[in-house]
């Protein structure tokens, strides 16, 4: 926390609860700024963009016509990892294996979401399934350890599992569902470190876990940079980034074909993460991560700001649901609810007070800057 005065930015709702965020004269923030030079020009969502991603799909067919599947999809039941499957396998005629990673969350709406898009593309879904107790060992550590980002544990084991998953089958290709509609505005360190920081996995794990990660999926950042991508040849296709991708007429597209469900808020397809994002960072660590989420949309055209202000001044969930979901956390985890409400009130820390390969990743991400690989700021 620091004592600057509040401010927020003029253009989308992105404030100063991102305590280092800068604004410029006319009151916009870095990540407004670094949209209209950075991102859009570099962004076609059209005719243009179809025209640039089909040599991608030739090759990828191409490649993969002696396989039973030319590419791999990690689908979580989301809206971005649903629709990516469906223009894959609809739009490009792609064969992609779908792959789900069961970290113990799943709300019952994403299995059925995952279901339905399975089903209705007669597609092949390979889970592989965490370890629970490796999972909960893993989160407990995250919470002890009062930092801000305690669903680094899920994130790294469904990056990783899918990566290596793609790198140990001999697959080339991992299509994606990132996208600059609605993730333009990648939350700052502060908001969410870097899961895939093994030295600060191991350091957190070491400290306050109490079993060996024997099989947890793990993939070090470093390890996906350099031997997945320049050794192994994986290549991440953004596929959305391609074609014109709006928040709401997906949904409708999705539910019409499929029957579909939309989610109340982004990443609602966990349980966990709808918990953490609406009760742990809000109440704990003062910052709500909806705002990163709608300032995106509010970029690309979906939403108005009053819309957005309008959201942010309540709770996604309301006080009774947020009481029942802290419990049912808490007691997944193997703490009472004194025990979690004791975590709560704890001293908050940052990825600071622990071990990190921070020098290196910020290295890593400014290459990706500058070879334009990657046009979000990294702040
Ligand atoms: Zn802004």
């Amino acid at each position: 926390m620091t004592d600057r005065a509040y401010q927020i930015c003029t253009n989308c709702i992105m404030d100063t609860s991102d305590t280092t965020l800068q604004f410029d004269g006319r009151g916009w923030c870095q990540y407004c700024c670094n949209y209209h030079s950075n991102i859009k020009p570099n962004w076609h969502p059209d005719e243009r963009g179809l025209k640039e991603i089909m040599p991608v799909i030739e090759k990828i067919k191409a490649e993969g016509k002696d396989r039973e599947h030319d590419c791999v999809i990690g689908i979580s039941g989301g809206l971005d990892s649903s629709y990516v499957t469906y223009v894959a396998k609809e739009k490009f005629g792609l064969r992609p294996l779908m792959f789900h990673c069961d970290t113990g969350w799943n709300s019952d709406l994403g299995v059925s979401n995952i279901q339905k898009m399975i089903e209705g593309l007669h597609l092949d879904l390979v889970t592989e399934v965490v370890n629970w107790e490796e999972m909960k060992d893993l989160q407990r550590a995250y919470f002890l350890s009062q930092v801000s980002f305690a669903d680094t544990p899920q994130d790294l084991a469904l990056f990783s599992a899918m990566y290596n998953f793609a790198a140990n089958n001999g697959f080339k290709y991992v299509i994606t569902g990132g996208n600059n509609s609605t993730e333009c505005v990648r939350e700052s360190l502060e908001w969410t470190y870097f899961s895939t920081d093994m030295v600060q996995v191991r350091d957190i794990h070491s400290k306050f876990g109490t079993r060996p990660l024997k099989t947890f999926p793990i993939c070090d950042i470093m390890k996906y940079r350099i031997y997945y991508r320049w050794v192994k040849g994986t290549q991440v296709i953004k596929l959305l980034d391609h074609v014109p991708y709006i928040k709401k007429d997906a949904i409708a597209e999705l539910s019409e074909k499929f029957g579909w469900q939309p989610y109340p808020q982004k990443h609602y397809e966990s349980r966990f993460t709808r918990f953490y994002e609406s009760y742990w960072t809000p109440k704990k660590f003062g910052y709500d991560k909806r705002r990163a989420y709608f300032s995106s949309e509010i970029l690309t055209g979906q939403m108005t700001r009053d819309e957005a202000l309008e959201r942010v001044s309540k709770p996604e969930l309301d006080e009774e649901t947020m009481a029942h979901e802290f419990e049912y956390v808490a007691t997944k985890l193997g703490w009472t609810v004194a025990e979690f409400e004791e975590i709560f009130r704890g001293p908050n820390k940052t990825f600071r007070d622990y071990r990190n390969n921070l020098f290196l990743i910020t290295l890593g991400a400014r290459i990706f800057n500058f070879l334009g690989l990657d046009n979000r700021i990294f702040r």
